[in-house]
């Protein structure tokens, strides 16, 4: 499994920077954004490190989409946005590759 000894996502799998963890199999892992867009934002990663989704070999690219439709599930958002950027040019700022789940607000939600 190729690992960024720089690498902050990295630094996440292995327990060396503290996260809020969703879920964690031995492929992937799952964590709250520490800057969300929205409540319940999450970044679903592999755990082979590559920076983009190229990058990345199949079989560690299995698990993300159903953990994070898990986790669009699980947080009881009817509409939400999955994201994943890949270059700077496309927004991408750390390289590591990660799938966004935002759940998006029910807008109709406190108006009675
Ligand atoms: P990008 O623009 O690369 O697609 O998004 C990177 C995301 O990683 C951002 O939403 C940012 O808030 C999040 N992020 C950056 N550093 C950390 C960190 O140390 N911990 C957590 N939980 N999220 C991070
Ligand atoms: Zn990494």
């Amino acid at each position: 499994m190729a690992t960024d000894a720089n690498c902050i996502f990295c630094k996440i799998i292995a327990g060396q920077i503290p996260s809020m963890k969703l879920v964690d199999t031995p492929k992937t892992y799952a964590f709250l954004d520490i800057g969300p867009l929205a409540e319940g934002h999450a970044l679903v990663i592999p755990k082979h490190h590559g920076a983009k989704l190229h990058d990345i070999p199949d079989d560690d690219l299995r698990e993300l989409l159903p953990v994070a439709k898990k986790i669009a599930i699980a947080s009881g958002a009817q509409d939400y946005n999955i994201l994943q950027n890949n270059g700077r040019i496309a927004h991408q700022v750390v390289d590591h590759v990660h799938f966004h789940v935002i759940p998006k607000p029910d807008e109709k939600q406190g108006l009675g």
